[in-house]
This record gives structure tokens, sequence and C-alpha cells, in this order.
């Protein structure tokens, strides 16, 4: 779906869709698993920066629904991550802020994108938020043992010896002199 400006001029677009796994390309390791609902609202937005010049600054706000299947940062199985967030965005046509002038006007409620040419895809500004929602590090379960160090296995499914190998004794006996002397040095 596309918001072009000369459509906005006319009158704000309401919509509201629901888009089946692929018509958004995410990056690879990531997977859209059933549809991603995205209701809201597409307006022009005019400012005038001067008695000639009047910038049209595309505006979008809605509400954002999907179910992402994503790589535990662990042990690299796919784990599926609830997706519900909302946004409200300004988008200023690319170029438009090349003066060098700090124009984060009205940052506080809104975030400042950048449209190319004639508008703005709907499906571009969903990519992006997905992305954005999505925690930086997804995890199976809190304690994902993840993979062995030594020969690569997942340790939640394939325990292996490497992990079990006891710790060589004189170790220990070392460690514990070592923790004998930290809490000698304490006041
Ligand atoms: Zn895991
Ligand atoms: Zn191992």
């Amino acid at each position: 779906m596309k918001f072009t400006v000369a459509e906005l001029d006319q009158e704000a677009v309401d919509f509201d869709e629901s888009l089946a796994p692929g018509m958004i390309d995410f990056v690879e390791e990531m997977r859209q698993v059933g549809p991603l609902h995205a209701a809201g609202r597409a307006d022009l937005l005019k400012e005038h920066r001067g008695p000639q010049e009047i910038v049209a600054d595309i505006r979008v706000r809605a509400a954002l629904q999907t179910q992402m299947e994503v790589p535990c940062a662990r042990c690299l199985e796919p784990v599926v991550e609830a997706v519900d967030t909302t946004f409200d965005l300004l988008f200023r046509p690319t170029g438009v802020d090349n003066d060098g002038v700090d124009r984060s006007i009205t940052a506080s409620e809104t975030e400042i994108g950048y449209y190319e040419g004639d508008g703005l895809l709907l499906e571009d500004v969903l990519r992006e938020q997905v992305l954005l929602a999505l925690p930086a590090k997804v995890l199976c379960s809190e304690d994902c043992k993840g993979l062995c160090a030594e020969c690569g296995r997942n340790r939640n499914t394939d325990p292996c010896t490497c992990a079990t190998t006891p710790a060589d004794p004189r170790w220990a006996a070392l460690q514990a002199l070592d923790l004998q002397a930290r809490s000698r040095v304490k006041p």
C-alpha cells in the first residue's frame, strides 16, 4: 500500500491492513508467522519554512501486531516472538533537510524519517517498526544453555561430555586459596 503526497493532499487515509507472510521482506534469519495486522491513519502535514517554501511531510500513526520467528541468541533455535506496538512517525522528502539546520521541532512526539519520490510504502514503514519492536536479544528460555563452545552441540537437547568434564582438582585448590587471599585484603 502506497501513500502518495497527491492523494494525502486531498484527504487523510485510514487503513486497516492484514498482510500475509511474504508481503514484507524481512532479513533472512527472521520469518513472519501468520498475518501482520496494521491499522491507523496517514495524513499530510505542511511545514511552512518561508514565504515560498512548503515542505510536505507524511505522518503515519498506527497500531501493529504480528508474530515473528527469530533465532535464540544462544542456541539459534527458532523462537516465536509476539510484536504488539504503536507508532507515530513523520516522513520528510529526501534531501529537504540537507541544509545543516536542525529541524527536530516536534521530535518529542514524532520521529523523523524520509520518503523518496512521490510517496511512501506502508510495507517499508512496517518492516522497520517490526525490527525496532523486537528485542535485541531473543532467548528460547531464560536458562537456555546455548551451544557447546567445544563441539557446537545444542546443550539443551543434546548434552555433550565436554561441559561435564570435571575441573582439575589442582585448579580447584588454587581457586580456594585465591578466594581466601581476597577475603583477607578486605578491610
Ligand atoms: Zn536457546
Ligand atoms: Zn560439547
